[in-house]
C-alpha cells in the first residue's frame, strides 16, 4: 500500500482511537464499577466498532481493514462478559444490516473474535503474560477471524489469504497494542486519582468523610437551606468513657469500637445525610432538609442502636454508649458554624446530664 494515499486513513483511525480512549476515561470516572459500567463500556466499544466499520481503510480493491477486531478483542478486559456481549451484538447487527457478500462471514468473524478475546481473559496471567506481550497476544487473537474464509469460495479465500492476511494481522496487532497501552495508562491514572481523592476526603479508620468534607458540605447545605428556606439539622455524637475502653482493652480494641459505632451510624442515616468523623471519637451527622423533631428521632435511633451493640473482647462482652447533642437551623439563614456550636453545647449537657442520652439545643 502506498503510504501517501493511506496516511489520511491512518490518521482517521488514530482519531477514532483518541475518541475511544477519551470516552472510556469519561465512563470510568463516572461509573466506578458494576454491571452498569460493563454495559457502558460495551456500548462505547460497540459504537466505536460501528464507527470504524463505516470508515474502513482500503488496502486495495476489495481488501479493506477496519478497527472492529481491535476494539472487540479488548472489550472483555474492560467490559467483562456483559460488555463483550453488548459490543459484539451491536457490531454484528450493523455488519448484517450493511449486507453484501461478506455479511455472514463478517458476523461470524465478530462472534469469533469476541469469543477469542474472552477466552484469553479467562487464562491465567502466568500464561498470557503482562504488558506488551499480553497485548500482542490479544492482537494475534484477532487472526481467529480468518477462519471465516471457509465461508468464501476457495479461489477468493486463497487470494485474500495471500494478499491481505499479513497486512491486516500486522495492523490489528499494532492497533491492539496501541489501544491497550493507552487504555491501561488511562485506567492507572484514574485509579491513582481516585485513591488520592479518597485519601484526602475519607478517614481511614472509620471510612467516614473527614472534617474537611463536613465543613465544605455544611457550608453548602446552609447556603442551600437559606435559599430554599428549609431547615437543616446537626447531630453531634461523642462516645462515652472512651478513654476507659482504651485503658481497659487497649487502643486497637478502641479502634474496633470506633469503627463499629461508625457502621451503626452509617446504617441509620439517609443517603443524603453526611456522617463525618469530626474528632477523636466524635462523629457529626449533617441532615439537610430536616427539622429538630425528625433529627431527634434519628438521634434516638442511633443512640439506641449503639447501646444495643455488643462487642466481644475474647470471651468478654463489651458494651458501649454515646451521648448526642442536636441542633437545628431555626432561621433559614443560620450559618453552619452556629448550628455546629449549638449542637456541641447540647452534647455537653448530655454528658453533664449522665451520658447515654440525647439533648436538644435551645436555639441556633
Ligand atoms: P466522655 O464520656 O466524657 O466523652 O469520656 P471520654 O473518655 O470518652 O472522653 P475524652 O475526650 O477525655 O477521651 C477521648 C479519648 O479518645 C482520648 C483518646 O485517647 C481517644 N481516642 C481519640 N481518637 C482515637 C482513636 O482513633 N482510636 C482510639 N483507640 N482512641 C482514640
Ligand atoms: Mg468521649
Ligand atoms: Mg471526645
Amino acid at each position: 500500500m502506498e503510504i501517501q494515499t493511506h496516511l489520511p486513513s491512518l490518521v482517521r483511525v488514530l482519531g477514532q482511537v483518541a475518541i475511544i480512549v477519551y470516552a472510556y476515561s469519561l465512563v470510568t470516572r463516572t461509573i466506578e464499577r458494576g454491571i452498569l459500567k460493563s454495559v457502558a463500556v460495551g456500548l462505547l466499544f460497540g459504537l466505536g466498532g460501528i464507527l470504524s466499520m463505516s470508515d474502513p481503510i482500503r488496502f486495495m480493491p476489495g481488501v479493506i481493514q477496519d478497527g472492529r477486531s481491535i476494539l472487540l478483542v479488548l472489550t472483555p478486559i474492560y467490559g467483562g462478559i456483559v460488555g463483550t456481549v453488548v459490543a459484539a451484538f451491536m457490531m454484528a447487527i450493523f455488519r448484517y444490516l450493511v449486507g453484501g457478500l461478506g455479511a455472514v462471514s463478517g458476523v461470524a468473524g465478530i462472534l469469533i473474535v469476541a469469543t477469542a478475546g474472552y477466552v484469553l481473559t479467562l487464562l491465567p496471567r502466568q500464561l498470557t503474560g503482562t504488558g506488551w506481550r499480553r497485548s500482542a497476544l490479544f492482537g494475534l487473537a484477532t487472526t481467529t477471524s480468518l477462519v471465516v474464509l471457509v465461508f468464501l469460495p476457495w479461489s477468493v479465500a486463497r487470494e485474500l489469504l495471500i494478499s491481505a492476511a499479513l497486512p491486516v494481522t500486522i495492523v490489528n496487532i499494532l492497533g491492539v497494542m496501541l489501544l491497550s497501552d493507552l487504555l491501561e495508562k488511562e485506567s492507572y491514572r484514574i485509579g491513582i486519582q481516585r485513591a488520592l481523592e479518597n485519601e484526602a476526603t475519607l478517614d481511614p479508620l472509620t471510612q467516614l468523610p473527614n472534617r474537611r468534607v463536613l465543613q465544605r458540605e455544611g457550608d453548602r447545605c446552609s447556603k442551600e437551606a437559606g435559599m430554599r428556606r428549609v431547615p437543616f439539622s446537626i447531630i453531634m455524637l461523642d462516645i462515652d468513657h472512651f478513654k476507659k475502653i482504651n485503658d481497659n482493652w487497649g487502643h486497637t480494641f478502641g479502634d474496633t469500637v470506633l469503627a463499629r459505632v461508625a457502621d451503626v451510624i452509617r446504617r441509620t442515616v439517609r443517603k443524603t445525610d453526611i456522617a463525618a468523623r469530626y474528632g477523636g471519637e466524635e462523629i457529626v451527622v449533617l441532615l439537610p432538609n430536616t427539622d429538630m423533631r425528625a433529627a431527634g428521632i434519628v438521634a434516638e435511633k442511633i443512640r439506641n442502636d449503639i447501646e444495643a451493640t455488643v462487642l466481644m473482647f475474647g470471651q468478654e462482652t463489651v458494651h458501649v454508649t454515646a451521648s448526642i447533642g442536636i441542633a437545628c437551623s431555626f432561621e433559614p439563614s443560620t450559618d453552619f458554624k452556629y448550628v455546629l456550636e449549638a449542637a456541641d453545647k447540647a452534647l455537653y449537657r448530655a454528658k453533664a446530664g449522665g451520658r447515654n442520652r440525647v439533648e436538644l439545643a435551645e436555639t441556633a
